[in-house]
């Protein structure tokens, strides 16, 4: 994990895709700056995501699965919509 909280593409190296860490943030998408949520065509994130399953288009727009999400920020340097459509959150712990 480096100093922004995301997880370092090398540690993403040794990851099983079956194992989605704890990571301390997770990947939202704000759907009206999304290209594919307001009319547009756009698969960006879901062909960068480095996790199997984490972010999938359903109808043709991206969802994320919380559960496997690991915050990694990788769609997010991706995404090439005018203004950011998907930003890191922390991730509520359940106690
Ligand atoms: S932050 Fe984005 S690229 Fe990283 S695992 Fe989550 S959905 Fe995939
Ligand atoms: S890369 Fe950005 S604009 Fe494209 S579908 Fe993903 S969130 Fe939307």
């Amino acid at each position: 994990m480096n100093p922004s909280g995301r997880v370092s593409r090398r540690a993403l190296l040794f990851l099983r895709q079956d194992e989605t860490p704890q990571a301390p943030s997770v990947a939202v998408i704000r759907v009206w700056k999304c290209l594919a949520h307001t009319g547009g065509f756009c698969s960006v994130c879901v062909e960068h995501c480095p996790v199997a399953g984490a972010i999938t288009l359903e109808h043709g727009k991206p969802r994320i699965a919380l559960d496997r999400c690991t915050g990694c920020g990788v769609c997010i340097d991706a995404c090439p919509a005018p203004e950011p459509a998907i930003q890191a959150v922390a991730r509520r712990r359940s106690s």
